[in-house]
This record gives C-alpha cells, structure tokens and sequence, in this order.
C-alpha cells in the first residue's frame, strides 16, 4: 500500500470533461487521493498527479481531450516525474486506446469508467515500479461501495443510484462505454444520504443515465419512485433533484411522487431529442411526438408549476425541413425552460454511424440557430414571468461573473443572481425576483 506521510506536500489536478456522473467520478478520485496525503492543486502543470477524465458524448469530446493533453507533454518533458493519467468514456473504445498507445506514449496510466475503484493501486503500481498501466474493464462488474468522494459543494451532493443505460439509442456510445444497466441497493443509497446529511447536505441529486428505470433487474423491490418516498423522509435534506430521465420510462407513480415528497423539486430533465416520429424511431427512442407530449400534459396536470428542461439534437441522419418543423412545433407546445442543443456528430462504434443520408453541416448549422433562438425566446418569457415573484434560493456562493454577488438555483432549477454577503453560501434565501433573463434572474434579498 502506498505510505501517506509519502505523499506530503505532493498535488493532484483532475480535468474533468462531460456530464455530472463524470464530475462525481471525480469527485471520487479526488476523494481517493486526499486520502492518500495528496492536495488539490489548482495548475495541471504544476501537479505531481495529473488526471484527465474524457467523456465521449458532448460536441468535440476528442479534439478537447487531446488537445488538453497535448499541453501535458511539456511537462512530461520538464518533470518526468510527474504522473499523467486518463480515464473515463472515451477510454472504454479501442480506437483511442489505439491512438494513446501510439501517439502519446509518454502517458503513465490509463483506466475505465468501471474500475475506478483501483486506482490508488494502479497509481501505486506506476509509482513504485515505474510501469505505463492500461486497465481498462469491458463491463462492470459489481457496484462498489463506500468509496471516498471530496464534494464540490459542503451543501450539495451527487448521489449515484445506478450506473450504464440498456437503451442503445442509435446516436449514442454510453451502453458501450458505460455497460449494462445496475443500480445500487436502495439501503446503500438511504445511508449514504443520512451521512451527507448528519454532514451538513441540504441538497442531493441522484444521478443514472436512466433514473426511471431504477431497480429493474435487481433482487430489490423498490422502484425510482418508491426511493424517492425514502430520501423524502431523512432529516436535514431540504431539495431532492435526479437526472436523467427517460420518457418512456416516466411512470404515473413518480409524477405523482412530485406531489407526495415535499422535499422532491419542482423541475425535471426529460430529454426529447427530436419532435419527428420518425426520427425518434430511428433514434430508437422508443416513444412517439404523441407520447411525449402527453407525458407533459400529464406533468403539467398534477405540478403546474414545474419547470422542463430538455436535450434536443439537430440534423440527425435523415432528418428532413419536415422533420425539424416537427421539433419547432414540439417546442411552441411544450415551451421548455431550456434546452441543451447539440449538433449531431457521429459517434465511432454506434448504429448512425453508418446512417447514410447524413444531414449537410450548412443544413444542420440553419436549422440548430433557428431553434436556439426560438428556446431563448421562450426561456427569457418564462423568465420574466418571475418578475415581482419571491422564491427560496439555495445560496451557492460568489456569482462567477461577479464576485459581489451571490448565485443559487430556485426549486424549479433557475439560477439567481442577488447581492449579499458570503455567509449566505449553503443557506436558503428568500429573494425577491426584479429581472428574467434568458439564462438567469436576479433579485434583492426579500427582507
Ligand atoms: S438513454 Fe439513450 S441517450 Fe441516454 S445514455 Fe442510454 S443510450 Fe445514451
């Protein structure tokens, strides 16, 4: 095992690229390494320990990761020492495995999404011996418990409840990079959010590429809704949020849940990805315009008030002028709070990859301004409609445009600008909302 005291005065910079589950990955090894006497170091160059954490779903994931990289070869050069190492998605597929091995052999260790578990003994293993180490699992195995995490926030927490998706939508790499749908056992979870909040949690999200279908396949009972009943009752929670969902497995009993569990937000995160039928099909979706827009009517019904947000891709393969006016009427019915929008781009290694009517980068670069203007649109009307209204703001800290002010989201996810004292961070803060814009809102502290 490696020494601790070994360890003193010795620095750690984790990069992390992608979504939340590879920010609490993260958080994980970061976890792992100041248990191990390592501090954080905010200079990638000038860390003993330089960690890259790749994701391969978000636009120009690779050109990002080795360009990032690439910078680390310097270093390499001037301090040998130094231990540069790789994980995450994009280092569950071969072709990049391929490309460190032959473009980048000065990188010391490589590891996967599944055996992050290990990395204080791979770490071990290049520091004592010397030695490059690629380990990288093709599945997952069983789920791991207890590993260490050092939280971005005291307040707030990602809770991870399972891990890999079985939906192969036909754009995307994650059941590949990811494996197969697991979910931990509802006790782990329950007590992992009792610790966090006897620590000083007020906020949890719980996090799986697909929450909805949380418990399938396992030897529990419990579904999403029924954990959510149970993380509703631990004192000290004050907000529960997860993401992300997937329409078709959206059941009744969680939309109800919304009106059960005080402590469960007013917002969701239901990815449409396209407001074509057909495109949905060939997405392998799984669900229809028709389908979608019930579900929303149905969310609507029993929580007016809840705020949808939602990720739409432009220009997948074969989408027609057709099609894509199916996605702007989609969004004039269901008026989403916002949207995440992506460009589509093949993926190596998916179905539409060898789709071959391929949509015209001009086409799809038209078709994508004209729907972000649209969402902004919408965005700023449902923003303004907050004007003179007071909402409870979980207090995050300095506001990253404006150390003077405060940022923190609202119940429903919308981020709030105000001016007030430091000492507000981690607190409950009732404002009162002066101005909606398209991206935030800002507000006075309501005396
Ligand atoms: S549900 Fe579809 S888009 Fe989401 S992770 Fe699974 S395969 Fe990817």
């Amino acid at each position: 095992m490696m020494d601790k005291r070994s360890n003193l005065n010795k620095s750690y910079n984790i990069t992390t690229f992608g979504c939340q589950m590879n920010e609490h990955d993260s958080e994980t090894l970061a976890g792992m390494l100041e248990e191990l006497g390592y501090i954080e170091n905010a200079n990638r160059r000038e860390a003993d320990v330089a960690i890259i954490n790749t994701c391969s779903v978000r636009e120009n994931a690779d050109k990002r990761f080795f360009g990032t990289l690439g910078q680390l070869k310097k270093v390499k050069e001037e301090r040998p020492e130094t231990v540069v190492a790789v994980c995450g998605c994009m280092m569950q597929q071969q072709h990049i495995i391929d490309t460190l091995k032959a473009k980048y052999p000065w990188v010391d260790l490589v590891f996967g999404t599944h055996n992050i578990h290990q990395f204080p003994s791979l770490l071990n293993n290049v520091l004592n011996e010397r030695n490059k180490v690629v380990d990288v699992w093709d599945n997952g195995g069983d789920i791991i418990e207890g590993l260490p995490a050092k939280r971005m926030y005291p307040f707030k927490a990602y809770v991870n409840i399972m891990y890999g998706c079985n939906n192969f939508c036909t754009y995307c790499i994650v059941p590949y990079t990811r494996g197969r749908e697991r979910s931990r056992h509802p006790g782990e979870i329950v007590n992992e959010v009792k610790a966090l909040a006897a620590s000083g949690v007020k906020e949890i999200t719980l996090l799986g590429q697909n929450v909805n279908s949380y418990g399938k396949g396992s030897n529990f009972t419990q579904d999403f809704a029924d954990l959510i009943y149970m993380l509703n009752d631990i004192d000290g929670i004050e907000r529960i949020r997860f993401m992300t969902s997937h329409p078709k497995d959206l059941s009744n009993k969680l939309i109800h849940a919304f009106q059960k569990c005080d402590k469960l937000c007013n917002s969701i995160h239901l990815p449409v990805q396209s407001g074509s039928t057909e495109i949905l099909t060939r997405m392998n979706r799984k669900y229809s315009k028709e389908d979608y827009l019930q579900l929303i009517e149905k969310l609507r019904d029993v929580i007016p008030d809840i705020a949808i947000t939602t990720d739409i891709i432009v220009g997948f393969p074969g989408e027609s002028d057709e099609d894509f006016n199916e996605t702007m009427d989609l969004v004039e019915k269901v008026r989403f709070d916002s949207a995440f929008t992506f460009l589509y781009s093949i993926r190596k290694g998916t179905p539409a990859e060898k789709y071959k009517d391929q949509v015209p980068e001009s086409i799809k670069h038209q078709r994508f301004d004209r729907l972000v203007d649209r969402l902004n649109e919408i965005s700023q009307e449902i923003n303004k409609s907050y004007e003179g209204n007071i909402v409870l703001v979980l207090a995050e800290g300095s506001s990253k445009t404006n150390t003077k002010m405060i940022s923190g989201r609202t119940v429903t996810g919308k981020l709030v600008n105000f001016k007030g004292p430091a000492e507000l961070t981690g607190k409950l803060v009732p404002i009162r909302i002066t101005e909606g814009k398209t991206f935030s809102l800002n507000g006075d502290i309501e005396k």
